[in-house]
Protein backbone atom coordinates (compact mmCIF):
# COMPACT_ATOMS: atom_id res chain seq x y z
CA UNK A 1 0.00 0.00 0.00
CA UNK A 2 1.20 3.13 -0.94
CA UNK A 3 2.05 6.41 1.20
CA UNK A 4 -0.81 8.64 1.79
CA UNK A 5 -3.58 6.38 -0.10
CA UNK A 6 -6.73 5.11 2.06
CA UNK A 7 -9.61 2.55 1.71
CA UNK A 8 -12.95 4.41 2.27
CA UNK A 9 -16.73 2.91 2.67
CA UNK A 10 -20.06 5.30 1.57
CA UNK A 11 -23.34 4.21 2.27
CA UNK A 12 -25.69 6.14 0.04
CA UNK A 13 -29.13 4.13 0.48
CA UNK A 14 -29.67 0.91 2.59
CA UNK A 15 -28.15 2.29 6.22
CA UNK A 16 -30.29 3.36 8.37
CA UNK A 17 -33.12 1.87 6.54
CA UNK A 18 -34.11 -1.42 4.72
CA UNK A 19 -34.41 -0.89 1.22
CA UNK A 20 -32.73 0.79 -2.10
CA UNK A 21 -29.53 -0.44 -1.17
CA UNK A 22 -26.06 1.29 -2.60
CA UNK A 23 -22.85 1.10 -1.21
CA UNK A 24 -19.56 2.46 -2.54
CA UNK A 25 -15.81 1.57 -1.67
CA UNK A 26 -12.89 3.66 -2.89
CA UNK A 27 -8.94 3.41 -2.88
CA UNK A 28 -6.58 5.61 -3.32
CA UNK A 29 -5.42 9.15 -2.49
CA UNK A 30 -7.61 11.18 -0.60
CA UNK A 31 -10.22 12.76 -3.23
CA UNK A 32 -8.88 10.57 -6.13
CA UNK A 33 -9.87 7.45 -4.87
CA UNK A 34 -10.89 4.79 -7.82
CA UNK A 35 -14.59 3.74 -6.84
CA UNK A 36 -16.61 0.39 -6.87
CA UNK A 37 -20.33 0.53 -5.88
CA UNK A 38 -22.15 -2.40 -4.77
CA UNK A 39 -25.51 -2.50 -5.55
CA UNK A 40 -28.77 0.10 -6.81
CA UNK A 41 -31.36 -0.75 -5.53
CA UNK A 42 -35.20 1.00 -5.13
CA UNK A 43 -37.61 1.41 -2.44
CA UNK A 44 -41.51 0.95 -3.14
CA UNK A 45 -43.24 4.16 -2.67
CA UNK A 46 -46.42 4.47 0.15
CA UNK A 47 -49.29 6.39 -0.05
CA UNK A 48 -49.07 8.48 3.20
CA UNK A 49 -45.00 9.86 2.16
CA UNK A 50 -45.07 9.78 -1.31
CA UNK A 51 -48.35 9.15 -3.30
CA UNK A 52 -48.65 8.34 -7.02
CA UNK A 53 -44.58 8.21 -7.18
CA UNK A 54 -43.75 4.98 -8.51
CA UNK A 55 -40.34 3.81 -7.29
CA UNK A 56 -37.93 5.24 -4.61
CA UNK A 57 -34.28 4.98 -4.84
CA UNK A 58 -31.04 6.93 -3.50
CA UNK A 59 -29.85 9.47 -5.23
CA UNK A 60 -26.00 8.65 -6.35
CA UNK A 61 -24.96 12.13 -7.21
CA UNK A 62 -21.76 11.74 -4.68
CA UNK A 63 -20.57 9.19 -7.18
CA UNK A 64 -21.98 11.15 -10.58
CA UNK A 65 -19.86 13.88 -9.32
CA UNK A 66 -16.92 11.27 -9.83
CA UNK A 67 -18.12 9.14 -12.62
CA UNK A 68 -15.00 9.20 -13.97
CA UNK A 69 -13.35 7.24 -11.00
CA UNK A 70 -16.17 4.76 -11.25
CA UNK A 71 -14.77 1.19 -12.14
CA UNK A 72 -17.70 -1.20 -11.57
CA UNK A 73 -20.97 -2.00 -10.20
CA UNK A 74 -20.79 -5.18 -8.16
CA UNK A 75 -24.72 -6.80 -7.99
CA UNK A 76 -24.97 -9.15 -4.92
CA UNK A 77 -28.56 -10.35 -5.70
CA UNK A 78 -31.23 -9.86 -8.03
CA UNK A 79 -33.85 -8.43 -5.26
CA UNK A 80 -35.61 -5.34 -6.31
CA UNK A 81 -33.68 -3.39 -3.26
CA UNK A 82 -30.23 -4.55 -4.35
CA UNK A 83 -30.91 -4.10 -8.60
CA UNK A 84 -34.02 -2.68 -9.15
CA UNK A 85 -32.80 1.10 -10.30
CA UNK A 86 -29.74 -0.06 -12.24
CA UNK A 87 -30.71 0.48 -15.49
CA UNK A 88 -32.94 3.80 -14.54
CA UNK A 89 -29.92 5.38 -12.76
CA UNK A 90 -26.92 3.83 -15.23
CA UNK A 91 -27.26 7.13 -17.17
CA UNK A 92 -25.78 9.13 -14.24
CA UNK A 93 -23.31 6.40 -13.36
CA UNK A 94 -21.93 5.31 -16.65
CA UNK A 95 -19.56 3.12 -15.23
CA UNK A 96 -17.50 0.78 -17.64
CA UNK A 97 -19.20 -2.16 -15.96
CA UNK A 98 -21.65 -4.27 -14.37
CA UNK A 99 -20.32 -7.50 -12.26
CA UNK A 100 -22.84 -10.13 -11.64
CA UNK A 101 -23.60 -14.09 -11.39
CA UNK A 102 -25.65 -15.73 -14.05
CA UNK A 103 -28.91 -15.84 -12.46
CA UNK A 104 -28.53 -11.66 -11.06
CA UNK A 105 -26.95 -10.70 -14.47
CA UNK A 106 -29.99 -11.79 -16.17
CA UNK A 107 -32.04 -9.30 -14.43
CA UNK A 108 -29.47 -6.55 -14.35
CA UNK A 109 -29.75 -6.70 -18.64
CA UNK A 110 -33.46 -7.11 -18.00
CA UNK A 111 -32.81 -3.71 -15.65
CA UNK A 112 -30.88 -2.07 -18.22
CA UNK A 113 -32.86 -3.37 -21.18
CA UNK A 114 -36.44 -1.71 -19.87
CA UNK A 115 -34.18 1.89 -19.80
CA UNK A 116 -32.65 1.61 -23.07
CA UNK A 117 -29.15 1.06 -21.70
CA UNK A 118 -26.36 -0.67 -22.80
CA UNK A 119 -27.02 -4.72 -21.69
CA UNK A 120 -23.43 -6.06 -23.15
CA UNK A 121 -21.90 -3.96 -20.14
CA UNK A 122 -22.76 -6.27 -17.99
CA UNK A 123 -20.49 -9.17 -17.50
CA UNK A 124 -21.10 -12.67 -16.21
CA UNK A 125 -18.96 -13.44 -13.18
CA UNK A 126 -18.15 -17.03 -11.92
CA UNK A 127 -18.19 -17.67 -8.37
CA UNK A 128 -15.40 -17.73 -5.26
CA UNK A 129 -12.49 -18.74 -5.83
CA UNK A 130 -12.40 -16.66 -9.01
CA UNK A 131 -12.33 -13.02 -9.04
CA UNK A 132 -12.19 -10.04 -10.91
CA UNK A 133 -10.09 -6.83 -11.00
CA UNK A 134 -12.05 -3.24 -10.70
CA UNK A 135 -8.76 -1.05 -10.43
CA UNK A 136 -7.33 -1.67 -6.81
CA UNK A 137 -9.80 -3.81 -6.31
CA UNK A 138 -9.71 -7.83 -6.71
CA UNK A 139 -13.38 -8.83 -6.17
CA UNK A 140 -14.81 -12.50 -5.60
CA UNK A 141 -18.54 -13.44 -5.03
CA UNK A 142 -18.92 -15.80 -2.20
CA UNK A 143 -22.43 -17.93 -2.99
CA UNK A 144 -24.85 -17.40 -0.18
CA UNK A 145 -27.66 -18.96 0.61
CA UNK A 146 -31.08 -16.18 0.74
CA UNK A 147 -34.23 -15.95 -0.05
CA UNK A 148 -33.73 -15.79 -3.83
CA UNK A 149 -30.92 -17.66 -5.94
CA UNK A 150 -27.65 -16.88 -6.48
CA UNK A 151 -27.14 -14.39 -4.07
CA UNK A 152 -23.70 -13.20 -3.04
CA UNK A 153 -21.46 -12.03 -0.59
CA UNK A 154 -18.50 -9.74 -2.10
CA UNK A 155 -14.80 -10.06 -0.57
CA UNK A 156 -13.27 -6.91 -1.92
CA UNK A 157 -9.09 -7.66 -1.59
CA UNK A 158 -7.30 -3.88 -1.49
CA UNK A 159 -3.71 -2.67 -0.96
CA UNK A 160 -5.52 -2.12 2.35
CA UNK A 161 -6.66 -5.22 3.39
CA UNK A 162 -10.10 -7.14 2.57
CA UNK A 163 -13.71 -6.11 3.27
CA UNK A 164 -16.18 -8.27 3.17
CA UNK A 165 -19.31 -6.93 1.89
CA UNK A 166 -22.37 -9.88 3.47
CA UNK A 167 -24.88 -8.79 1.26
CA UNK A 168 -28.11 -10.32 2.34
CA UNK A 169 -27.73 -14.00 3.64
CA UNK A 170 -28.96 -16.66 5.87
CA UNK A 171 -26.63 -19.60 7.02
CA UNK A 172 -29.03 -22.30 5.09
CA UNK A 173 -27.52 -25.86 4.91
CA UNK A 174 -30.43 -26.69 3.10
CA UNK A 175 -32.13 -23.57 0.81
CA UNK A 176 -33.97 -26.09 -1.87
CA UNK A 177 -32.98 -23.90 -4.96
CA UNK A 178 -29.51 -22.33 -4.94
CA UNK A 179 -26.58 -22.84 -3.07
CA UNK A 180 -26.04 -23.82 0.39
CA UNK A 181 -24.07 -21.30 2.96
CA UNK A 182 -20.62 -22.60 3.37
CA UNK A 183 -18.69 -22.00 6.89
CA UNK A 184 -15.74 -24.14 5.67
CA UNK A 185 -15.31 -21.39 2.73
CA UNK A 186 -16.19 -18.56 5.26
CA UNK A 187 -13.76 -19.87 7.27
CA UNK A 188 -10.96 -20.35 4.72
CA UNK A 189 -11.77 -16.26 3.76
CA UNK A 190 -11.53 -15.45 7.27
CA UNK A 191 -8.36 -17.29 7.78
CA UNK A 192 -6.56 -15.41 5.63
CA UNK A 193 -7.52 -12.03 7.25
CA UNK A 194 -10.75 -9.96 7.17
CA UNK A 195 -10.34 -5.73 7.84
CA UNK A 196 -14.01 -5.25 7.65
CA UNK A 197 -17.06 -6.79 7.75
CA UNK A 198 -19.76 -4.75 6.17
CA UNK A 199 -23.11 -6.78 7.71
CA UNK A 200 -26.50 -7.42 6.93
CA UNK A 201 -28.99 -6.12 9.95
CA UNK A 202 -32.37 -7.25 8.87
CA UNK A 203 -32.96 -9.63 11.74
CA UNK A 204 -30.26 -8.25 14.55
CA UNK A 205 -33.09 -8.77 16.80
CA UNK A 206 -34.42 -12.05 16.39
CA UNK A 207 -33.19 -14.00 19.37
CA UNK A 208 -33.29 -17.70 17.86
CA UNK A 209 -30.66 -19.46 14.88
CA UNK A 210 -32.73 -18.98 11.50
CA UNK A 211 -34.80 -22.02 10.31
CA UNK A 212 -33.55 -23.64 6.83
CA UNK A 213 -35.85 -23.28 4.05
CA UNK A 214 -35.90 -27.35 3.87
CA UNK A 215 -38.22 -27.33 7.18
CA UNK A 216 -41.26 -25.68 5.56
CA UNK A 217 -41.85 -28.79 2.96
CA UNK A 218 -43.46 -30.96 6.17
CA UNK A 219 -45.77 -28.30 7.48
CA UNK A 220 -46.87 -26.94 3.65
CA UNK A 221 -46.85 -30.38 2.93
CA UNK A 222 -49.40 -31.47 5.30
CA UNK A 223 -51.43 -28.65 4.77
CA UNK A 224 -52.00 -29.26 1.10
CA UNK A 225 -52.78 -32.55 2.00
CA UNK A 226 -55.36 -32.02 4.45
CA UNK A 227 -56.82 -29.22 2.41
CA UNK A 228 -60.79 -29.60 0.44
CA UNK A 229 -61.50 -27.67 -2.06
CA UNK A 230 -58.85 -25.25 -4.08
CA UNK A 231 -55.42 -24.20 -2.65
CA UNK A 232 -54.30 -20.62 -4.19
CA UNK A 233 -50.69 -19.82 -2.58
CA UNK A 234 -48.65 -17.01 -2.73
CA UNK A 235 -44.73 -16.02 -2.20
CA UNK A 236 -42.54 -13.76 -3.11
CA UNK A 237 -42.38 -14.09 -7.04
CA UNK A 238 -38.18 -14.29 -7.09
CA UNK A 239 -38.73 -17.25 -3.51
CA UNK A 240 -37.85 -19.63 -6.04
CA UNK A 241 -37.05 -22.03 -3.37
CA UNK A 242 -40.65 -21.37 -2.30
CA UNK A 243 -42.30 -22.03 -5.21
CA UNK A 244 -40.54 -25.49 -5.21
CA UNK A 245 -41.87 -26.25 -2.29
CA UNK A 246 -45.04 -25.48 -2.62
CA UNK A 247 -45.55 -26.41 -6.04
CA UNK A 248 -44.20 -30.31 -4.90
CA UNK A 249 -46.42 -30.15 -1.92
CA UNK A 250 -49.47 -29.82 -4.95
CA UNK A 251 -47.84 -32.62 -6.32
CA UNK A 252 -47.41 -35.05 -4.13
CA UNK A 253 -51.07 -34.16 -2.69
CA UNK A 254 -52.23 -35.30 -6.45
CA UNK A 255 -52.66 -31.52 -7.29
CA UNK A 256 -52.05 -30.07 -10.97
CA UNK A 257 -50.11 -27.03 -10.55
CA UNK A 258 -50.79 -23.55 -12.00
CA UNK A 259 -48.79 -20.32 -12.14
CA UNK A 260 -50.64 -17.01 -12.48
CA UNK A 261 -48.57 -13.36 -12.40
CA UNK A 262 -46.09 -12.32 -14.83
CA UNK A 263 -43.22 -11.69 -12.49
CA UNK A 264 -43.97 -15.45 -11.21
CA UNK A 265 -43.34 -16.88 -14.26
CA UNK A 266 -40.66 -14.50 -15.45
CA UNK A 267 -38.20 -15.42 -12.65
CA UNK A 268 -39.54 -18.97 -13.25
CA UNK A 269 -38.45 -19.23 -16.44
CA UNK A 270 -35.23 -17.28 -15.85
CA UNK A 271 -34.39 -19.56 -13.29
CA UNK A 272 -34.14 -22.38 -15.34
CA UNK A 273 -32.41 -20.60 -18.35
CA UNK A 274 -29.78 -19.79 -15.67
CA UNK A 275 -29.76 -23.34 -14.48
CA UNK A 276 -30.10 -22.82 -10.68
CA UNK A 277 -33.80 -25.09 -10.80
CA UNK A 278 -32.86 -27.98 -11.31
CA UNK A 279 -36.62 -29.78 -11.02
CA UNK A 280 -39.86 -28.58 -11.15
CA UNK A 281 -43.32 -30.10 -11.18
CA UNK A 282 -45.21 -29.92 -14.70
CA UNK A 283 -47.51 -26.95 -14.80
CA UNK A 284 -51.07 -26.14 -16.17
CA UNK A 285 -52.47 -23.19 -18.39
CA UNK A 286 -54.84 -21.43 -16.57
CA UNK A 287 -57.40 -22.02 -19.78
CA UNK A 288 -56.92 -26.03 -18.83
CA UNK A 289 -56.91 -25.85 -15.27
CA UNK A 290 -60.87 -24.18 -15.82
CA UNK A 291 -61.61 -27.73 -16.84
CA UNK A 292 -60.35 -29.93 -13.11
CA UNK A 293 -62.02 -30.14 -10.32
CA UNK A 294 -61.32 -27.43 -8.02
CA UNK A 295 -60.16 -29.67 -5.20
CA UNK A 296 -57.20 -30.99 -7.92
CA UNK A 297 -55.80 -27.87 -8.04
CA UNK A 298 -52.60 -25.85 -6.71
CA UNK A 299 -52.17 -22.13 -8.10
CA UNK A 300 -49.03 -20.04 -7.13
CA UNK A 301 -50.06 -16.20 -7.81
CA UNK A 302 -48.51 -12.61 -7.69
CA UNK A 303 -49.52 -10.37 -4.89
CA UNK A 304 -47.82 -11.75 -1.12
CA UNK A 305 -47.94 -7.92 -0.43
CA UNK A 306 -51.94 -7.14 -1.28
CA UNK A 307 -50.64 -5.32 -4.25
CA UNK A 308 -53.51 -4.22 -6.57
CA UNK A 309 -52.91 -5.62 -9.61
CA UNK A 310 -51.48 -8.76 -8.48
CA UNK A 311 -53.42 -11.97 -9.31
CA UNK A 312 -54.05 -12.94 -5.39
CA UNK A 313 -55.71 -8.90 -5.22
CA UNK A 314 -57.95 -10.32 -8.07
CA UNK A 315 -58.96 -13.20 -7.15
CA UNK A 316 -59.94 -11.83 -3.50
CA UNK A 317 -62.01 -9.06 -5.49
CA UNK A 318 -63.98 -11.84 -7.72
CA UNK A 319 -61.84 -14.08 -10.05
CA UNK A 320 -58.48 -14.25 -11.97
CA UNK A 321 -58.82 -15.78 -15.64
CA UNK A 322 -62.15 -17.32 -14.77
CA UNK A 323 -60.60 -19.12 -11.60
CA UNK A 324 -62.58 -18.39 -8.79
CA UNK A 325 -62.12 -18.85 -4.96
CA UNK A 326 -65.24 -20.39 -2.85
CA UNK A 327 -66.14 -21.15 0.36
CA UNK A 328 -64.29 -24.52 1.43
CA UNK A 329 -61.09 -23.30 -1.01
CA UNK A 330 -57.46 -22.16 1.48
CA UNK A 331 -55.35 -19.96 0.68
CA UNK A 332 -51.86 -19.44 1.59
CA UNK A 333 -49.50 -16.63 2.31
CA UNK A 334 -46.15 -18.24 2.53
CA UNK A 335 -44.59 -15.22 2.90
CA UNK A 336 -43.74 -11.83 5.60
CA UNK A 337 -45.62 -8.51 5.24
CA UNK A 338 -42.95 -5.62 4.73
CA UNK A 339 -43.27 -2.70 7.08
CA UNK A 340 -45.56 -0.39 5.38
CA UNK A 341 -48.03 -3.21 3.16
CA UNK A 342 -50.03 -4.35 6.18
CA UNK A 343 -53.45 -2.61 5.51
CA UNK A 344 -53.07 -4.10 1.53
CA UNK A 345 -52.49 -7.38 2.57
CA UNK A 346 -55.40 -6.56 5.37
CA UNK A 347 -57.77 -5.84 2.46
CA UNK A 348 -56.77 -9.24 0.18
CA UNK A 349 -57.48 -11.29 3.76
CA UNK A 350 -60.41 -9.49 4.46
CA UNK A 351 -62.35 -10.03 1.34
CA UNK A 352 -60.98 -13.74 0.79
CA UNK A 353 -62.31 -14.28 4.52
CA UNK A 354 -65.91 -12.75 3.60
CA UNK A 355 -65.75 -14.99 0.29
CA UNK A 356 -65.68 -18.27 2.86
CA UNK A 357 -61.92 -18.90 2.07
CA UNK A 358 -60.05 -20.67 4.80
CA UNK A 359 -56.90 -18.15 5.19
CA UNK A 360 -53.58 -19.37 6.40
CA UNK A 361 -50.55 -16.87 6.93
CA UNK A 362 -46.97 -17.00 8.09
CA UNK A 363 -48.27 -15.90 11.96
CA UNK A 364 -47.53 -18.86 13.82
CA UNK A 365 -44.42 -19.21 11.65
CA UNK A 366 -45.10 -22.39 10.12
CA UNK A 367 -45.41 -21.56 6.87
CA UNK A 368 -42.40 -19.12 6.55
CA UNK A 369 -38.62 -18.60 7.18
CA UNK A 370 -36.86 -15.32 6.39
CA UNK A 371 -33.57 -14.94 4.15
CA UNK A 372 -31.81 -13.24 6.79
CA UNK A 373 -29.69 -13.84 9.80
CA UNK A 374 -30.89 -13.85 12.91
CA UNK A 375 -28.59 -12.76 15.88
CA UNK A 376 -26.92 -15.95 16.87
CA UNK A 377 -26.20 -16.32 12.60
CA UNK A 378 -24.34 -13.01 12.80
CA UNK A 379 -22.61 -14.05 15.53
CA UNK A 380 -21.54 -17.00 13.30
CA UNK A 381 -20.74 -14.61 10.04
CA UNK A 382 -18.66 -12.56 13.36
CA UNK A 383 -16.58 -15.31 14.40
CA UNK A 384 -15.89 -17.60 10.49
CA UNK A 385 -14.51 -14.06 9.19
CA UNK A 386 -13.14 -13.13 12.45
CA UNK A 387 -13.24 -9.30 11.31
CA UNK A 388 -11.59 -6.16 12.79
CA UNK A 389 -14.22 -4.07 12.18
CA UNK A 390 -17.77 -4.28 11.83
CA UNK A 391 -19.54 -2.24 10.21
CA UNK A 392 -23.77 -2.56 10.13
CA UNK A 393 -25.82 -1.90 7.28
CA UNK A 394 -29.08 -3.31 5.49
CA UNK A 395 -31.12 -2.20 9.14
CA UNK A 396 -32.95 0.89 10.16
CA UNK A 397 -30.87 2.48 12.72
CA UNK A 398 -31.98 1.13 15.43
CA UNK A 399 -30.91 -2.41 13.88
CA UNK A 400 -27.18 -0.44 13.30
CA UNK A 401 -26.79 0.18 16.49
CA UNK A 402 -27.62 -3.41 18.32
CA UNK A 403 -25.71 -5.21 15.19
CA UNK A 404 -22.58 -2.98 16.65
CA UNK A 405 -23.06 -3.73 20.44
CA UNK A 406 -23.12 -7.26 19.24
CA UNK A 407 -19.75 -6.99 17.70
CA UNK A 408 -18.59 -5.04 20.31
CA UNK A 409 -19.48 -7.68 23.07
CA UNK A 410 -17.20 -10.19 21.41
CA UNK A 411 -14.26 -7.47 21.33
CA UNK A 412 -14.20 -6.16 17.87
CA UNK A 413 -14.50 -2.72 16.71
CA UNK A 414 -18.44 -1.99 15.47
CA UNK A 415 -19.16 1.39 14.07
CA UNK A 416 -22.13 2.78 12.84
CA UNK A 417 -22.42 4.32 9.44
CA UNK A 418 -25.68 5.36 8.71
CA UNK A 419 -25.88 6.90 5.39
CA UNK A 420 -23.80 9.83 4.31
CA UNK A 421 -20.87 8.71 6.43
CA UNK A 422 -17.62 8.39 4.91
CA UNK A 423 -15.82 5.56 6.80
CA UNK A 424 -11.82 5.77 6.66
CA UNK A 425 -11.26 1.55 6.95
CA UNK A 426 -7.44 2.33 6.51
CA UNK A 427 -5.91 2.15 9.44
CA UNK A 428 -6.65 -0.40 12.68
CA UNK A 429 -9.74 1.83 13.84
CA UNK A 430 -12.28 2.46 11.33
CA UNK A 431 -13.83 6.29 11.88
CA UNK A 432 -16.17 8.71 10.39
CA UNK A 433 -14.51 11.28 8.50
CA UNK A 434 -16.65 13.05 6.54
CA UNK A 435 -20.41 13.42 5.77
CA UNK A 436 -21.81 13.64 2.26
CA UNK A 437 -25.69 15.07 1.52
CA UNK A 438 -27.70 12.19 0.52
CA UNK A 439 -31.34 12.12 -1.30
CA UNK A 440 -33.98 10.28 -2.51
CA UNK A 441 -34.90 10.05 -6.51
CA UNK A 442 -38.89 9.09 -7.21
CA UNK A 443 -39.72 7.43 -10.54
CA UNK A 444 -42.71 9.13 -11.36
CA UNK A 445 -44.51 7.93 -14.53
CA UNK A 446 -41.49 7.91 -16.73
CA UNK A 447 -39.80 10.92 -14.76
CA UNK A 448 -36.70 10.63 -12.27
CA UNK A 449 -37.63 13.54 -10.32
CA UNK A 450 -35.75 14.78 -6.40
CA UNK A 451 -37.51 14.15 -3.87
CA UNK A 452 -36.87 17.65 -2.46
CA UNK A 453 -38.02 19.00 -5.71
CA UNK A 454 -41.53 19.95 -4.59
CA UNK A 455 -43.80 17.73 -6.52
CA UNK A 456 -45.12 15.53 -4.34
CA UNK A 457 -45.43 18.13 -1.82
CA UNK A 458 -48.16 19.76 -4.01
CA UNK A 459 -49.52 16.65 -4.85
CA UNK A 460 -50.13 15.82 -1.21
CA UNK A 461 -51.46 19.75 -1.03
CA UNK A 462 -53.94 19.28 -3.87
CA UNK A 463 -54.94 15.53 -2.18
CA UNK A 464 -55.14 17.27 1.41
CA UNK A 465 -56.51 20.30 0.75
CA UNK A 466 -58.49 19.96 -2.82
CA UNK A 467 -58.05 22.41 -5.69
CA UNK A 468 -59.62 25.62 -7.46
CA UNK A 469 -58.53 26.67 -10.95
CA UNK A 470 -60.04 29.92 -11.16
CA UNK A 471 -59.56 32.02 -14.59
CA UNK A 472 -60.48 35.95 -14.92
CA UNK A 473 -60.11 37.95 -18.37
CA UNK A 474 -59.27 41.96 -18.55
CA UNK A 475 -60.27 43.79 -21.40
CA UNK A 476 -58.34 46.20 -23.17
CA UNK A 477 -58.95 48.99 -20.46
CA UNK A 478 -57.60 46.16 -18.09
CA UNK A 479 -61.04 46.27 -16.49
CA UNK A 480 -62.82 42.80 -15.60
CA UNK A 481 -64.27 41.26 -19.01
CA UNK A 482 -67.37 39.40 -17.86
CA UNK A 483 -67.27 37.37 -14.16
CA UNK A 484 -64.28 35.08 -13.41
CA UNK A 485 -64.71 31.39 -13.83
CA UNK A 486 -64.14 28.88 -10.83
CA UNK A 487 -63.54 25.44 -10.94
CA UNK A 488 -63.71 23.63 -7.44
CA UNK A 489 -61.59 20.04 -7.76
CA UNK A 490 -61.95 17.54 -4.75
CA UNK A 491 -63.86 19.53 -2.84
CA UNK A 492 -67.72 19.18 -1.39
CA UNK A 493 -70.29 21.56 -2.56
CA UNK A 494 -72.37 23.58 -0.22
CA UNK A 495 -76.09 24.25 -0.40
CA UNK A 496 -75.23 27.43 1.81
CA UNK A 497 -75.12 29.24 -1.30
CA UNK A 498 -77.57 29.71 -4.00
CA UNK A 499 -75.13 28.23 -7.06
CA UNK A 500 -72.64 25.66 -4.70
CA UNK A 501 -69.39 26.63 -3.88
CA UNK A 502 -68.30 27.41 -7.68
CA UNK A 503 -71.13 30.22 -7.55
CA UNK A 504 -69.98 31.50 -4.40
CA UNK A 505 -65.97 31.71 -5.15
CA UNK A 506 -67.18 33.26 -8.61
CA UNK A 507 -68.84 36.37 -6.57
CA UNK A 508 -66.36 36.59 -3.84
CA UNK A 509 -63.36 36.96 -6.77
CA UNK A 510 -65.93 39.60 -9.00
CA UNK A 511 -66.70 41.18 -5.70
CA UNK A 512 -62.85 41.72 -4.94
CA UNK A 513 -61.55 42.65 -8.28
CA UNK A 514 -64.75 45.33 -8.74
CA UNK A 515 -63.26 46.83 -5.46
CA UNK A 516 -59.55 47.23 -6.55
CA UNK A 517 -58.06 50.31 -7.97
CA UNK A 518 -56.91 49.96 -11.93
CA UNK A 519 -53.28 50.22 -10.65
CA UNK A 520 -53.62 46.89 -9.03
CA UNK A 521 -55.45 45.16 -11.84
CA UNK A 522 -52.84 45.68 -13.71
CA UNK A 523 -50.42 43.98 -11.68
CA UNK A 524 -50.44 40.03 -12.20
CA UNK A 525 -49.02 39.02 -8.71
CA UNK A 526 -51.44 41.47 -7.16
CA UNK A 527 -54.75 39.89 -8.71
CA UNK A 528 -53.52 36.29 -8.21
CA UNK A 529 -53.31 37.33 -4.58
CA UNK A 530 -56.97 39.04 -4.22
CA UNK A 531 -58.19 35.84 -6.14
CA UNK A 532 -56.64 33.37 -3.70
CA UNK A 533 -57.17 35.48 -0.78
CA UNK A 534 -61.21 36.04 -1.43
CA UNK A 535 -61.29 31.90 -2.51
CA UNK A 536 -59.61 30.89 0.84
CA UNK A 537 -62.01 33.59 2.29
CA UNK A 538 -65.10 31.88 1.13
CA UNK A 539 -64.36 28.06 1.57
CA UNK A 540 -62.94 28.36 5.07
CA UNK A 541 -66.52 30.17 5.81
CA UNK A 542 -68.43 27.70 3.87
CA UNK A 543 -66.24 24.80 3.80
CA UNK A 544 -63.60 24.79 6.87
CA UNK A 545 -60.82 24.73 4.78
CA UNK A 546 -58.43 26.29 2.39
CA UNK A 547 -58.12 24.37 -1.26
CA UNK A 548 -54.93 24.69 -3.25
CA UNK A 549 -55.57 27.72 -6.05
CA UNK A 550 -54.38 28.19 -9.07
CA UNK A 551 -55.07 31.93 -11.15
CA UNK A 552 -54.81 31.22 -14.85
CA UNK A 553 -55.12 35.57 -15.69
CA UNK A 554 -55.56 36.71 -19.74
CA UNK A 555 -55.70 40.18 -20.53
CA UNK A 556 -56.81 41.22 -24.20
CA UNK A 557 -54.14 43.53 -26.05
ZN1 LIG B 1 -32.35 -9.80 -0.72
ZN1 LIG C 1 -32.11 -6.68 0.62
Amino acid sequence: MADGERLIYLALGGAGEIGMNMYVYGYGRPGRERLIMVDCGVTFSNMDSSPGVDLIMADPHWVQARADRLEAIVITHAHEDHVGALGLLFPRLKAPVVYARRFTAAHAKLKMERAGQDTTLVHQVDPWPRTVQAGPFTIGFVPVSHSIPECSSIVIDTPAGRVVHSADFKIDPSPVVGEPFSPETFGEIGAQGVKALVCDSTNVFVEWPGRSEATLAGPIGELVREAKGMVVATTFASNVARLKTIAEAGQAAGRSVVVVGRAMKQMLATARTAEVLDSFPPTLDPQDALEMPRERLLVLATGSQGERRAAMAQFAAGSYQGMELKKGDMVLFSSRTIPGNELDVARVLNQLSERGVRVVDESDGRYHVSGHPNRPDLVTMHELLRPQIVVPNHGEHRHLVSHVELAQGAGRQGLVAANGAIVDLTGDEARVVDHVETGRIYLDGTELIGATDGVVRERVRMALRGHVAVSVIFDEEGRPLGGSWAEPRGLPDTDRYPDGIGGALEAAIDASLGRAKKAELANDDTVERLVVQASNRVCMDLLGKKPVVTVMISRLE
